[in-house]
């Protein structure tokens, strides 16, 4: 088997989304759906589609959820070889509903289900020989404490050069922000690459803007990349910072972009992309992913970013 370059883990998910918005999840009405999703699966997906060598770990039912998953990894080439499917469990669901202000609502099914079932036990030193990536989440530190603890592990199996990148990813239904910190300061301090959201810097570090927290962050060390939605991103590195704008797309469903983004930055990276590129990539990659319902379904091949950003005359 050949080992993968680029891991994550976390938890597996399909979202089930209203069609229409402005149902509350209180009330009858359609869905569309199960979309394969989970924040470190959209990413891991992403990063495969782009052409990396890509692994997961993490826990499905043996129903056809986990199916839906499965074939979803099979079809874009990501290793679930120390994956599980563990035949006591459904596997993990969200219910999404959107509402006309741009905010939405989820209701979790994952703490009881197989995708709370991750712990240290599926971590394994071999799989890591190869590993020149491991990408985690806040939320997956959050979910359960061997879920977090799985996550500190495969930190340290690592490879020597091996690379960490971070996304906060905070859902502050879950746990308090002092709790969050935390949870976060192992990873954030052996990470490379923070990727925060709106709020998210500001939140973990104490500051009084985001800007204060990424140049925080920067200042020790880190490549900081601040996600701003349709804007684009903000990289900060040392003590200098930049912008990087976007591509003008039609937006059809946000979820998933901030994590398409990540995988970008990632394979950019790994490609020897100098930073200014590598935010272009990224951006290219989040653009692409918003055009589409369904988290994972914008997700692009290396072809069509390449065509997106050959389109506007850069790169
Ligand atoms: P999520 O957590 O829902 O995945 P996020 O908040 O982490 O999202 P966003 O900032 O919403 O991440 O999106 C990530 C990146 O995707 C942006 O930095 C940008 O490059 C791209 N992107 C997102 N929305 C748009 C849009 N409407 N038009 C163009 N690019 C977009
Ligand atoms: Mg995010």
């Amino acid at each position: 088997m050949k080992l993968p370059e680029v891991i994550s883990m976390g938890t597996l998910l399909v979202e089930v989304m209203r069609i229409n918005r402005d149902e509350p999840l209180d009330q009858s009405g359609t869905f569309a759906g199960p979309f394969p999703s989970g924040d470190t699966p959209i990413y891991i997906d992403a990063v495969a589609r782009l052409g990396r060598s890509a692994g997961f770990i993490g826990a499905l039912g043996q129903d056809d959820f986990g199916r839906c998953l499965l074939n979803r990894f099979a079809r874009d080439g990501v290793d679930f070889s120390c994956g599980k499917i563990l035949p006591d469990h459904t596997t993990g669901v969200a219910f999404v509903t959107y509402f006309s202000d741009g905010s939405r609502k989820f209701i979790y099914h994952w703490r009881h289900a197989a995708a709370g079932q991750l712990n240290p036990t599926y971590v394994q030193p071999e799989y890591f020989k190869e590993a020149k990536w491991l990408h985690l989440t806040g939320c997956n530190l959050a979910i359960t404490a061997s879920a977090r603890d799985a996550c500190y592990q495969a930190m340290r199996y690592l490879p020597p050069g091996a690379r960490v990148s971070f996304d906060p990813n905070i859902r502050p239904e879950v746990l308090t922000v002092e709790e969050v910190r935390e949870l976060c300061r192992p990873v954030i301090e052996r990470a490379d690459v923070i990727l925060p959201s709106k709020t998210e810097a500001m939140m973990l570090t104490g500051a009084a803007s985001d800007e204060e927290g990424c140049r925080r962050w920067a200042a020790a060390g880190k490549v900081v990349v601040l996600k701003q939605g349709e804007q684009g991103c903000r990289i900060f590195q040392g003590d200098a910072d930049f912008e990087v704008s976007s591509f003008p797309v039609t937006e059809v469903d946000p979820t998933g972009a901030g994590d398409a983004f990540s995988a970008g930055f990632t394979v950019a990276l790994l490609d020897g992309l100098s930073l200014p590129e590598a935010g272009r990539f990224a951006n290219a990659v989040g653009a692409l992913a918003v055009t589409k319902l369904g988290p994972m379904e914008g997700t692009p091949t290396r072809q069509e970013v390449l065509d997106l950003i050959k389109g506007e005359g850069v790169g």
